[in-house]
């Protein structure tokens, strides 16, 4: 018998609420709509194309897999292009499951960002509002990468359709992106020149909230591995003859926390350690740690130079040797383009937040209420148009930074993730999944393809947007933070997904 992968709340997950038309067709209709954008709108809100989709996101939800393991997840996402007459190049900068689908034509190229990947050790139940992991310690879907992916595939196939239909000029372009989760793949794809010759690129993310935001958003980041080697010895009979490489890893750690006192206050960092020894009676001579270094663009440098002097500091104080710095990922900070923002907005405010039933709002409500947040339910109408922060504090990161360097961009937050909902934690993962999900996914589409139809078809407005990029970029040319030698990580998550995998096949939605 196949397992059950949902909590006690299972029963929101009545594919027939689900399929309801009028939950998902919450169009604001006193604005006039053009008839390409209509075609898009109304292929998204077939009952068919609703489950189709919402049932891709949850079998890649179910897979959970790690960045650069994404094997049946990206392959799920590139079957289901093809299947539609994409053109899908795979296996590109050196990664095995990044892809880019294209459709049509000639100018403009409209490039939309898919992403499909997990995170470690937050495992959990779909849609129950109580931590109960489905395998412990496996991966799982804290982020929404599974309805991300998914819903750029729903919204180009949608504008196929469209452009098929009304024989609008014009390329668009899926670009399956790994391993965001660990910042890796967008300067690697830049470095292929995979956006060379893209006029403008539509980016997206799950949110609880539905809304999008230009200028300047999260940190930069070094995500680095410093390796250390010493020398064995007996812990206890002859330890003055080893070389502890554990504590260099230590006094490293000391040393970068001391740090903090003197970093400006945009920075994060954050370690965990990948290898210690493997028993107390034996002097490790082999150690290292990972760190994730954050700052502006302007300030990460040199962060990052004074936590190597911190890791050189930790070699001489030990006697062994700093043997590598292998930087798995350098990214820049988000440069959001103003007019592509203003334009995702007015999209965003036509498809309107989804209607949610009230076994919605109990999920919502239910998890609020384990999570000692206020119980508000799911939201109800749309956010609004996010501006620069008065003070840039700093935060997260995303890779898809280096790609608004590149070309103008900005990104969609679509809504189904409940209020309150912790990011990366068991309490995302299981809103990811079913009911709420499938519309969030749905509206995230709908806005999405609503965007690239107007970028396709109002060259005016695609000029004003390429205008603000091309003034920028003199201000900001982009040069990659990635060192020259610097190649995707694809070892990082293979002893994970290993471990993990067949423990979660059991468990596959798709079974
Ligand atoms: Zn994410």
């Amino acid at each position: 018998m196949k397992a059950t992968i949902f909590g006690r709340f299972a029963k929101v997950l009545v594919p027939s609420l689900l399929l309801a038309g009028i939950l998902y067709g919450q169009e604001n209709s006193d604005k006039e709509i053009s008839k390409e954008k209509q075609c898009v709108l109304d292929y998204l809100s077939q009952s068919t194309v609703v489950e189709k989709f919402g049932k891709i996101s949850d079998a890649i939800w179910s897979y959970a897999e790690l960045g650069l393991q994404e094997f049946k997840s990206s392959a799920l996402l590139i079957e289901t292009l093809e299947a539609e007459g994409f053109t899908v190049e795979k296996g590109l900068a050196g990664m095995p499951t990044c892809f880019v689908a294209t459709y049509g034509s000639g100018k403009p190229v409209v490039g939309i960002l898919a992403e499909y990947d997990a995170l470690p050790m937050i495992s959990q139940k779909a849609r129950c509002p109580k931590q109960a992991p489905l395998i412990e310690g496996a991966p799982g879907h804290g982020c929404g990468h599974n309805l991300m992916g998914t819903a750029v595939s729903a919204a180009a196939i949608a504008v196929k359709k469209a452009v098929e239909t009304h024989s609008i000029k014009g390329t668009i372009k899926v670009f399956g992106s790994p391993a965001e989760e660990m910042l890796v793949s967008r300067p690697y794809m830049v470095r292929a020149g995979l956006f060379n010759g893209v006029d403008v690129v539509i980016n997206n993310h799950t949110d609880s909230g539905f809304s999008t935001s230009y200028g300047v958003r999260g940190n930069a980041l070094f995500s680095v591995v410093y390796s250390f080697t010493g020398k064995t010895a007996h812990s206890a009979a002859g330890p003055w003859g080893g070389r502890s490489a554990l504590d260099a890893v230590e006094i490293m750690n000391v040393s970068t926390n001391y740090l903090r006192e003197h970093l400006h206050y945009t920075y994060r960092m954050h370690y965990v350690i990948l290898e210690g020894g493997e028993a107390p009676n034996v002097v490790p001579d082999r150690a290292s740690v990972w760190y994730f270094l954050r700052n502006t663009d302007e300030r990460l440098e040199n962060m990052y130079q004074r936590v190597w002097n911190c890791a050189k500091g930790a070699a001489l104080a030990t006697g062994t040797e700093l043997s590598q710095v292998r930087v798995l990922a350098a990214i820049h900070q988000s440069h959001a383009n103003k007019t592509l923002a203003e334009l995702m907005y007015e999209n965003i405010k036509l498809v309107g937040m989804p209607e949610w039933t009230d076994a919605e709002h109990e999920f919502a409500r239910s998890l609020q209420r384990e999570l000692g947040k206020e119980e508000k339910g799911m939201p109800k109408e749309v956010g609004k148009l996010g501006k620069p922060a008065a003070v840039f504090t700093g935060g997260a990161s995303s890779d898809h930074g280096d790609v608004t360097l590149i070309a103008p961009t900005a990104t969609i937050r679509f809504p189904g993730i409940v209020p309150g909902a912790i990011g990366h934690h068991w309490s995302n993962v299981t809103c990811n999944y079913g009911s709420s999900a499938w519309k969030g996914l749905n509206a995230g589409a709908k806005a999405m393809a609503a965007t690239a139809i107007d970028l396709l078809t109002l060259p005016e407005e695609l000029q004003k947007i390429r205008q603000e990029f091309e003034d920028y970029s003199k201000e900001h040319p982009y040069k990659s933070f990635l060192p020259e030698d610097a190649q995707p990580p694809l070892d990082i998550n293979e002893e994970l997904m290993k471990k993990y995998r067949p423990l979660m096949e059991e468990y596959y939605s798709d079974n």
